[in-house]
């Protein structure tokens, strides 16, 4: 069985989400990164363009919002929002990454 939240908890995380790109001006780039999919400095986010950008950028905000859960937690929180959210949520939520990444971004 697929580990999913409740719509409420998603939706609650995802606000939180949302909340840190907008106010805490979190950037997001990419780069081929190898050994994870994606890594964070707690102000840049940079996704592999290969791997699932969608449930990296939502794992690498987790870190930033969830700075004391260990990787074990943030996976599965990473798993149940993944398996929760809608497709209009998931569209919604990429419109606003693509809003924080910077026009000049390196692709390295
Ligand atoms: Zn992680």
């Amino acid at each position: 069985m697929a580990y999913r939240l409740s719509d409420k908890k998603c939706k609650k995380l995802m606000r939180r989400l949302y909340f840190l790109l907008k106010t805490k001006k979190i950037h997001v780039c990419f780069k081929r990164i190898g050994q994870n999919n994606g890594e964070t400095d707690y102000k840049i986010i940079y996704l592999d363009p290969r791997e699932d950008i969608l449930a990296t950028a939502i794992h690498e905000l987790l870190h930033i919002e969830l700075r004391q859960n260990t990787e074990k937690e943030i996976k599965k929180l990473e798993e149940g929002i993944m398996n929760t959210i809608s497709h209009w949520q998931a569209r919604h939520f990429l419109q606003k990454l693509i809003k924080r990444m910077p026009k000049n971004y390196k692709l390295m």
